[in-house]
């Protein structure tokens, strides 16, 4: 697929791939083998009926695959471009045996733009009630997908969200040049269109708790509040000026838009930034600071083969100039007379013997410390569950991993009416994932409020 050049997209947030043109996508869907025992579909967590989409763009039938895909799936626009999909669809692709797979996402998404940009939402009318309300808490992928698939079905949906903004990390985390604002909004637009009511600004457990929904009058809830609870590692120095947990920084970048000098959002433009960690967030904290001007080194304690980045995440990084410092650690974080941050103290590791991840271990050498001057750390170590929701919901217990307990048949929570899905209940994973979680418990939702 085109995309912008390395050295002139780390300078600007617009979107790196550029998409497919008509001719490329249906030469692309031509090479489906269109198998009999479709192993594509079964490697996606929304079941999309992907042979079937993708003959259609083959004949040219555009606006007939994407009827295809959003019968399923109401994000085809997101997930072509965020979707894991060489561990999805794509991994499980014959064709993938000996050599390329079939590119199920970049069909996806030029499916879906090709329908944004040719046949739009305008004629998108409300659906009407079937006289009961669900209530969504949280607007990320989750809780949209509930919504949409509630209100297809007739319910009235109201969904609150705690930020000003609906998307969750599609829109505070997921880079612009990743994935494109206008994109996620136009997927809200169509939903308000169907009749989906938004509430900004309402956490959950703090302005009103689920208790008041019930009595509101909402028939059921779904909880879809994600994992945004950032992590440090606690050691000297992140308390300094300049030190950002990744989803801050990205908040500040995407959904406050600090790259743009028309908005006042305070946000530093620094010349060295460390990012700790070796996930896709920090491939997306380390990029974005890149095109804030910053000369950006990732600093990962563990060896390439070992990033959880995804492999097209890291070679694009490394494009755009970012340095990888692999098997090193950060010990202690130096601060000027200012408390401004001025250097990161950095030990270098060797992998020892596999851990409970599987992972091989990151052992210290000892005396091996070296500095790095910078003036900005990025801490991208992973997040949590935040336990508001849990702690102000009576009858609502917590799973083993620190969120909500669901019945994984249904989504079912162990309070009545509540059901939940998505990184509230796994803790982080993916947008798909995400999704298929809404998809089922919406699913469940509707067998409760019809009984
Ligand atoms: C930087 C970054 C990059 C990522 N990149 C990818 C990628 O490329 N591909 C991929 O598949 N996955 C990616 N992920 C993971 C993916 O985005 C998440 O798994 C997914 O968004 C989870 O969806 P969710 O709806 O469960 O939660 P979220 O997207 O976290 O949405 C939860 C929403 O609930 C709101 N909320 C929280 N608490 C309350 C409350 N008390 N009251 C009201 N509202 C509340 C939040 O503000 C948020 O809007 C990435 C994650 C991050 C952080």
């Amino acid at each position: 697929m085109p995309s912008q050049e390395p050295d002139v997209r780390n300078k600007n947030f617009k979107e790196v791939a550029l998409g497919y043109t008509e001719e490329m996508a249906v030469n692309e869907a031509q090479r489906c083998l269109n198998c009999k025992n479709k192993p594509c579909v079964t490697g996606c967590p929304v079941n999309v009926r992907i042979p079937e989409f993708i003959a259609k763009v083959a004949e040219g039938d555009f606006a007939g695959a994407y009827e295809v895909i959003t019968s399923t799936n109401s994000l085809p626009a997101v997930c072509g471009r965020v979707c894991p999909q060489e561990t999805q669809c794509e991994g499980k692709c014959v064709r993938g045996i000996k050599g390329e797979p079939v590119a199920v996402g970049r069909l996806e998404r030029f499916v879906a733009d090709w329908h944004r940009e040719h046949i739009g939402n305008d004629k998108v009318e409300k659906i009407p009630s079937n006289g009961k309300k669900a209530a969504v808490v949280g607007a990320g992928p989750a809780g949209l997908t509930a919504a949409g698939d509630l209100v297809n079905k007739g319910y009235e949906v109201t969904v609150f969200e705690s930020l000003h903004k609906e998307g969750g990390v599609l829109v505070y985390g997921i880079p612009e040049f990743r994935l494109p604002k206008d994109i996620v909004a136009y997927e809200i637009d169509t939903l308000r269109k169907k009749g989906v009511t938004f509430y900004h600004n309402v956490v959950v457990g703090r302005s009103l708790d689920i208790q008041d929904l019930f009595d509101e009058g909402y028939d059921a809830v779904f909880v879809g509040t994600g994992a945004g609870l950032p992590k440090f590692m606690n050691i000297e120095g992140e308390n300094l000026v300049g030190v950002y947990s990744a989803n801050e920084y990205l908040t500040r970048i995407n959904l406050m838009k600090g790259y743009l000098d028309e908005y006042d959002t305070p946000i530093k433009k620094h010349k060295q930034v460390a990012v700790v960690g070796g996930g896709n967030v920090a491939m997306d904290a380390a990029r974005c600071a890149k095109r804030m001007g910053a000369e950006v080194h990732v600093i990962y304690r563990r060896g390439r083969d070992e990033m959880p980045a995804r492999a097209e995440e890291i070679e694009h990084a490394e494009e755009e100039g970012i340095q990888f410092h692999l098997l090193n650690n950060p010990v202690r974080i130096l601060g000027d007379e200012n408390n401004y941050v001025s250097q990161i103290e950095c030990i270098k590791m060797e992998l020892g013997e596999p851990d409970a991840s599987g992972r091989r271990r990151p052992v210290a050498i000892e005396g091996s410390e070296f500095t790095l001057d910078v003036d900005g750390v990025i801490m991208a170590l992973g997040t949590s569950l935040n336990q508001l929701i849990v702690d102000t919901t009576e009858g609502l217990d917590e799973n083993a991993r620190g969120g909500i307990q669901i019945d994984e048949e249904t989504g079912a929570c162990t309070r009545e009416g509540v059901f939940a899905g998505g990184d509230a209940v796994t803790g982080a994973a993916t947008v798909i994932k995400a999704m298929g979680a809404g998809k089922l418990a919406a699913a469940h939702m509707d067998e409760y409020m019809q009984k």
